[in-house]
């Protein structure tokens, strides 16, 4: 399995620094074999030293070395920590600060190129659910365009934006449904994110076509990340 936590706008430099010696103890103890992905606010991003199970990357960056992109970080800055994981096209980003498709895929090519590890997030508003599964396979495979799918180190969430940071998680039938039609096109390990959380969580690792989650909410607290973690160790 794949679980990973996205800290969104939550945690400072001390609190994650705090949070990644404890669930870096946990993982070696538990001798687990799945991956574990964190990605803290940029101001929090760090050397640290942890079990080769775990990864920190990066919620966002511009598709740039360095330059003049006043508010976001480039490759530079994340060189510096030896960070090669990206999160790209989370909803938040699409939906709340407006990134298009064309903007995502440029920021997938740049970061594909530097051999980085990208979690590429894609998912259907509640209005396109409403609709029908066609529609929402046809709106996710949209959100495809301009991703070379084939790029060996990627990782697809499929993340439905009515289910984001809302309590309300797809039902396991949805996730099944949507899950097996886009591993007709997705050769890429997919994972689940929408409320995923420690009551629900094993449920979601069960369901097929899921290698893992992507949690918002219910990983800002390490002791429940943790947990999901254990929950996923066969
Ligand atoms: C997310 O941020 O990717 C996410 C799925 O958030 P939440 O778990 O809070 O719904």
């Amino acid at each position: 399995m794949i679980i990973a936590a996205n800290f969104k706008t939550n945690h400072t430099r001390k609190s994650t620094k705090e949070y990644m010696a404890k669930l870096n103890s946990f993982v070696t103890e538990l001798k687990s074999d799945d991956t574990v992905l964190v990605f803290p606010p940029s101001t929090a991003l760090d050397s640290f030293d942890l079990n080769d199970k775990i990864s920190v990357g990066v919620q966002n960056a511009y598709p740039s070395v360095n330059g003049s992109f006043t508010g976001e970080i480039g490759l530079e800055q994340i060189e510096e920590f030896t960070l090669k994981t990206i999160l790209i096209g989370h909803s938040e980003r699409r939906h709340v600060l407006g990134e298009s498709q064309a903007e995502v895929a440029k920021k997938y090519e740049f970061y594909k190129a530097k051999g980085f590890l990208i979690v590429y997030c894609i998912g259907e508003p509640k209005e396109v659910r409403e609709q029908g599964v066609e529609s929402v396979i046809e709106y996710n495979f949209s959100q495809l365009d301009g991703i070379d799918i084939n790029y060996e180190n990627l990782i697809v969430a499929y993340e439905p934006v009515w289910a984001i940071g809302t309590g309300l998680t797809a039902s396991n039938e949805q996730i099944e449904e949507t899950l097996g039609l886009l591993k007709q096109k997705i050769k890429a390990p997919l994972l689940y994110g929408g409320s995923v959380k420690v009551a629900n969580v094993k449920e979601i690792y069960e369901i097929p076509n899921c290698e893992g989650v992507l949690v918002g909410t219910a990983s800002w607290d390490v002791d429940s990340f943790c947990k999901m973690v254990e929950i996923a160790k066969v």
